[in-house]
């Protein structure tokens, strides 16, 4: 299997600006000793979904592992580290003819907003260089708004697929805990990442998500979606009967105001100007849709943040311990003794943000420090899961009286910001994670999808669902799209057509 003609000229001329891959094989040598993992997923993908990724090439996030090639996390200390295996997700979607193409850049460990604290390349955003693409999954939104592949593969933890996708103009699915195996993906925070879909589409996310979710006996902790939950495919009926929509209160929004860092074009509650009007036209535009909007309260978002980065870092260190220059990755050349080794090694190969957040996390774990922080930070988690659920009721089939189907929320209070004095700071970075790492805390699936270009670059909105809701909360994306087409940045050409109609 090969590119088209005259697609490696493409890539070329976007991968010198734009700087997405850290590996590239432009033909298909990936894995070859694909075995599907056994599945309990009763229902046989669709023809549809199969067709939308058969003999395409995709991109995979360099912390998920395909076989024989890098597995660097964007990390000095495992650049050269060689997968042993291949993460299910990508063993499920290359068994229907999907191909992986190159690995992509991201923040190291996939701690980051930006891409940016990769210790390997910088990543640029293909609507504007001079932008970030957004983190931890930047390299794979990059590839995908550039048209260099039509989708890719991420890891959410708290926000890094749907909000690189939103600054890049694409559709970015974190799905349900649980709905996607993690065999294969390396651990940063376990109970709040889930492997995710970014694409040029909504029909084709829909396709690459139904391929490749489903228990897998290598993931303890993935499941079936129950019986109940609304069908991926097949739900006609449900789209042509549009529900009601939860849209967050502006008193809310202006609780989740960005504290320290640069606060500059920072208005709205805490949106910019830009995001402000795009979500504006997000809710018009769903209304006109048929939509009933209704406002809803979420007092608890204000913790969200406080409680992501207590738990994260604090699983993190745990997650991280493993690298120590003896088991995985770089060594220094003369370490003295055992100790020396590990502590040089770490010292060495991990970057700054790695090293801040293992501290963190060590400290909030710390004995009787953990009831102050670690266990508070778990009954924030409980109470915004509880939040959610009395929002949007329980049972994942019907949307109960009284509940909402979906929730609206911005996806990020900017959008794609620059480097230096247009940037934001570390701190406001991770204090702007408010919108998307709720999603993670409560286990929910949510999907980042494009509303609006305003000033020239794309602003994202995401649709939060029940448990196991991804098929409702991809019809009303779906729809959206139907009547406002996704926009391109300048030089993208159609090298993989997203209709079922007709395949290049
Ligand atoms: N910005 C978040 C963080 O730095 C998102 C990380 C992620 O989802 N991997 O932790």
């Amino acid at each position: 299997m090969k590119l088209p003609d005259g697609f490696e000229a493409y890539y070329k001329a976007w991968e010198e600006k734009i700087g997405a891959f850290l590996k590239w094989v432009p033909e298909k040598t990936g894995p070859t000793d694909v075995v599907v993992s056994a599945t309990t997923d009763a229902a046989p993908p669709a023809t549809e979904a199969a067709f939308l990724v058969k003999d395409l090439p995709f991109a995979v996030k360099d912390n998920i592992a395909v076989k024989d090639w890098t597995l660097s996390c964007g990390s000095k200390i495992l650049e050269k580290l060689v997968a042993p295996y291949t993460a299910t997700a990508v063993e499920r979607i290359t068994a229907f003819g999907a191909w992986v193409v190159g690995k992509t850049n991201m923040d190291e460990f996939g701690m980051g907003s930006s891409t940016d604290a990769s210790a390997l390349q910088r990543t640029n955003n293909p609507w504007d260089i001079s932008r970030v693409a957004g983190g931890s999954s930047g390299g794979s939104a990059a590839a995908v708004a550039a048209g260099i592949v039509p989708f890719a593969l991420g890891s959410d933890t708290g926000g890094s697929v749907r909000q690189p996708a939103a600054f890049c103009g694409i559709v970015g699915l974190k799905p349900t805990w649980g709905a996607v195996s993690r065999y294969g993906l390396v651990a940063y925070a376990s109970s709040l990442e889930q492997i995710g879909v970014l694409s040029d589409t909504v029909a084709r996310n829909r396709a690459v998500f139904a391929l490749m979710r489903g228990a897998d006996v290598r993931d303890q902790c993935s499941r079936d979606a129950p019986g109940s939950s609304p069908p991926l495919y097949g739900n006609d009926g449900n789209k042509a009967k549009p529900g009601t929509i939860g849209v967050l209160k502006p008193e809310s929004l202006a609780e989740a105001i960005l504290r320290g860092g640069n606060q500059t074009g920072i208005s709205h509650g805490g949106l910019s100007e830009a995001v402000y009007r795009g979500f504006e036209r997000a809710k018009q535009n769903l209304v006109t849709l048929g939509y009933k909007l209704v406002d809803v309260d979420l007092p608890c978002l204000k913790y969200a943040v406080p409680a992501y980065y207590t738990i994260a870092t604090a699983e993190a260190s745990a997650n991280l311990a493993r690298f120590d220059g003896i088991r995985y990755g770089q060594r220094p050349p003369v370490p003295e003794n055992p100790d020396e080794l590990v502590e040089k090694s770490r010292d060495l190969g991990f970057g700054g943000e790695v090293k801040l957040r293992i501290l963190l996390g060590t400290f909030v774990l710390r004995s009787g420090f953990q009831d102050r922080y670690y266990l508070r930070a778990q009954r924030i988690r409980a109470g915004i899961k509880r939040s959610f659920e009395n929002l949007l009721g329980t049972d994942s089939a019907e949307s109960a009286p009284g509940h909402v189907d979906a929730i609206l929320l911005p996806v990020f209070p900017t959008q794609a910001f620059g480097r230096g004095d247009t940037g934001l700071s570390p701190f406001a970075q991770k204090a702007a994670d408010i919108y998307t790492c709720s999603a993670n805390l409560a286990g929910l699936p949510a999907l980042a999808f494009p509303a609006s270009l305003e000033d020239g670059l794309p602003v994202g909105v995401q649709l939060l669902g029940r448990s196991f809701s991804e098929g409702m909360l991809f019809d009303i994306a779906e729809r959206y799209e139907k009547v406002h087409p996704f926009p391109h940045p300048a030089g993208w050409k159609p090298f993989y057509s997203a209709s079922t109609e007709s395949q290049q």
